[in-house]
């Protein structure tokens, strides 16, 4: 095999598993992501792109963004004063632990 060769299947059928891994483990479902990588190639990049995150990691994510409230532990936004959740008034919002 020459190098071009080496390096069109690198691009076309390694890199998009590699890509679509770390998108995947981003979102909680890297193990998706590399399956889909390989069976897919870069359409598969595309799916795990536009897939949801798993509850856990949105619920992570969502929380890096707010914080818990302390009525129903549930992410609420900074600047919030009704828990979207339990619809009970939040207390002055916490300092950021960003
Ligand atoms: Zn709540």
């Amino acid at each position: 095999m020459t190098i071009p060769v080496i390096l069109f299947v690198l691009a076309l059928w390694i890199a998009p598993i590699i890509v679509a891994g770390k998108m995947g483990s981003q979102k909680g479902r890297g193990g998706l992501g590399v399956l889909l990588g390989v069976i897919l190639g870069w359409i598969g990049v595309i799916i795990i792109a536009v897939i949801a995150p798993t509850p856990d990691v949105q619920r992570q994510e969502d929380l890096r963004r707010g914080f818990a409230c302390p009525f129903c532990q549930e992410p609420v936004r900074h600047g919030a004063t009704v828990c979207p959740h339990c619809q009970r008034d939040l207390p002055a919002p916490p300092p950021s632990t960003a």
